[in-house]
């Protein structure tokens, strides 16, 4: 019997990294491999993706695991360093480095380098998180440029922050913004995440730097991930471990949330808020046994959730059932859970099993 566990089929993450390149054909593409690659395990997932050209990390513990599970492709730390002695590891293990604020700048040529690190200056075009001033790019592109230090020459990035609304306006004016400053700067660039990929594609520049899609999961809300050819990464399943008859009026779980209109009867699904389901999913989030699909009753509890089968229902105890995956969207599970798909992948938890297929 399974019980929680999370199956990744690495085909399907091959298959999505297809429609990257097929999106951004002139593009070489980092892949985001942070937050344990979106909650689909780091190492095999890198292992998977053998045909990126670069891998992207949020924090400098990320890239050690990667290079200690044998992953020779650049790595890039999206945060950059935050001591000045974390030079050193980043030089030693060949990592690639962001630099979004000053001090960064200052205390990266001021150090005393084993060898030099490749640099991505990251310039804040109008999402006010991380990124340079425009008008500090020059001046920090010239003391880049040509230091022992730095190894090539600096890539120009940036980060959209409304790309999921193919027409917010905020979208044109950072492009602009970054057009703009592209005119100086004669090394490649980089801006598009999963959105831009898919909806911004004069935005591709020379690294697209795609993560959700790569899992399979549509960035934009308003088109679903099969109609961008994606193919879902990871379904997350488990086991009905017990079926009961209710009586009308009688109520289920914590908070006794939910009534029963009429006589009923309930599943009792191993999988709860200590996995990764998210307690916020409301009545009425769907959930698929047997190629059928039932619906959430009442709260979501820390090892099981309930859902109502009705009398008439032949699911029985052992009976596998599917909580978000490749017949159940993420993204209807996000919307009734009032989240983003982003969180319910990273939020699975270590008690769920990962298989690898
Ligand atoms: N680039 C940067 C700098 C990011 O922080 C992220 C993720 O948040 C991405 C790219 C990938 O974004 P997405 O998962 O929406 O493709």
């Amino acid at each position: 019997m399974k019980i929680a566990v999370a199956e990744i089929n690495l085909g399907a993450i091959q298959h999505n990294l297809k429609v990257v390149k097929k999106h951004a054909p002139n593009s070489k593409v980092l892949a985001m491999l942070k937050a344990n690659a979106y909650g689909h395990g780091t190492t095999q997932i890198a292992m998977a993706l053998n045909e990126a050209d670069a891998f992207g990390v949020a924090r400098l513990s990320e890239a050690v695991a990667l290079r200690a599970a044998g992953i020779t492709k650049p790595i890039v730390l999206l945060e950059g360093f935050f001591e000045a002695g974390e030079l050193h590891i980043i030089a030693n293990l060949g990592l690639d480095t962001v630099l979004h604020t000053q001090a960064q700048l200052e205390s990266f040529l001021a150090a005393d380098l084993p060898r030099s690190i490749r640099v991505w200056l990251k310039v804040d075009t109008g999402m006010n998180r991380l990124g340079i001033r425009p008008e500090e790019v020059s001046s920090a592109m010239s003391s880049l440029k040509g230091h022992t230090n730095v190894l090539g020459t600096p890539i120009l990035m940036s980060h959209f922050g409304c790309a999921d609304e193919v027409h917010h306006p905020l979208n044109q004016q950072q492009f602009a913004l970054f057009t703009e400053l592209l005119e100086q700067h004669q090394g490649e660039s980089s801006f598009a995440n999963s959105a831009a990929i898919l909806s911004l594609p004069d935005s591709h520049q020379d690294w697209v730097r795609p993560g959700i899609m790569l899992y399979g999961v549509s960035p934009i809300e308003a088109t679903s991930a099969i109609d961008f050819g994606l193919m879902p990464a990871m379904t997350l399943k488990s086991s009905v471990i017990a079926v009961r008859d209710i009586k009308e009026g009688e109520t289920v779980g914590y908070g006794a949330t939910w009534t029963a209109k009429k006589d009923t009867r309930l599943a009792v699904i191993a999988i709860g808020y200590g996995d990764g389901y998210p307690r916020n999913a409301r009545n009425g989030t769907p959930v698929v046994i047997n190629n059928d699909t039932y619906y959430l009753a009442g709260r979501v509890s820390m090892d099981m959730i309930s859902v109502e089968i009705g009398t008439q229902s032949n699911v029985k105890v052992g009976d596998e059932a599917i909580l978000w995956g490749e017949v159940l969207p993420i993204e209807y599970i996000a919307e009734h859970a009032e989240t983003v798909p982003y969180e319910l992948l990273c939020g699975v938890t270590g008690r769920v099993e990962k298989q690898f297929l």
